[in-house]
């Protein structure tokens, strides 16, 4: 039996990626796709559901895992309706404030649902070592976090970059809150030992890169993922759809838990 999958911003770069590939999967199939009031789906060219108002659309879809790569806001709107219905969800929209991450977590315990801002299987890989390395290689070494995005992406830092600074900030047993640093301009003298900086660099059409680098005493490590494609992130939010298709609700479910 095939997994229904609801796409919300299937017009859209990730959206659009994510129903082609559910389209090659044989144990998927699209129940339905969906984007706000307006935009054209007939590029997507699927023959399921279409909408522009998830509260119509769900009903009709009741098993469907819904996949949303859309905006912050956008994707709590449809938590809190897929939450109503009972329905799994993966998010892969970066951009939440803490406080609209607190809301995700409420909706999780009500019904199955996942958010990674990152859905690489290579920068998971990245979150699970990054505190080890950050440990062994102690106070001598600044660390500072530098992510290239195109010139579309609405949000900045990265999730991704916001996620790997995190982990270090975590690693250190310090909180991202007091010690990120996002700006530096001017005579801003010598650099605080307690400081994660997190630059963006935003150009043309990379599809995101991500480099960490551990500065020391006379020498330097750099760790850097590079996204070559879309599909790598599109192929990673099917496999938590499939995961999530037989979760339970209790936790806000992340890429870990899938791998
Ligand atoms: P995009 O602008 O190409 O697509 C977003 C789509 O969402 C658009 O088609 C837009 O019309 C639609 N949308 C916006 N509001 C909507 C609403 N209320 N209802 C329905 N549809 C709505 O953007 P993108 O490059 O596809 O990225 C989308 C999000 O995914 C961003 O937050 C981005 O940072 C994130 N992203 C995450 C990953 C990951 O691995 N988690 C990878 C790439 C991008």
């Amino acid at each position: 039996m095939s997994i229904p999958i609801l796409i919300v911003g299937a017009a859209g770069r990730m959206g659009s990626t994510v129903a082609r590939l559910v389209g090659d999967a044989g144990d998927l199939r699209l129940a339905a796709v969906m984007d706000r009031p307006g935009v054209d789906l007939s590029r997507v060219g699927y023959d399921c559901l279409t909408g522009e108002n998830i509260e119509e659309l769900l009903p009709q879809c009741p098993k469907a895992v819904v996949v949303d790569f859309t905006s912050p806001e956008a994707s709590l709107a449809v938590a809190g309706c897929a939450a109503r219905h009972g329905n799994p969800m993966v998010i892969g929209t970066t951009g939440f404030s803490p406080e609209q991450r607190k809301r995700l977590e409420e909706y999780a315990r009500v019904s199955p649902l996942f958010w990674s801002p990152n859905m690489s299987v290579g920068v998971n890989v990245l979150l699970k070592v990054l505190p080890e390395l950050t440990r062994l290689l102690g106070d001598a070494y600044d660390i500072d976090i530098v992510e290239l995005h195109h010139n579309r992406k609405k949000d900045a830092p990265s999730g991704t970059a916001l996620r790997l600074a995190e982990c270090v900030a975590e690693a250190k047993d310090w909180t991202l809150a007091e010690t990120g640093c996002y700006h530096r301009e001017g005579i801003i003298g010598e650099r605080p030992k307690k400081e994660i900086g997190v630059q963006a660099v935003r150009g043309g059409d990379i599809v995101g890169v991500h480099t960490v680098y551990f500065m020391g005493p006379g020498e330097r490590i750099e760790l850097t993922h590079q996204a070559h494609s879309r599909e790598n992130f599109a192929q990673g939010a099917l496999r938590a759809a499939r995961w999530m298709a037989g979760a339970k609700p209790g936790k806000l479910y992340a890429m870990h838990d899938v791998l």
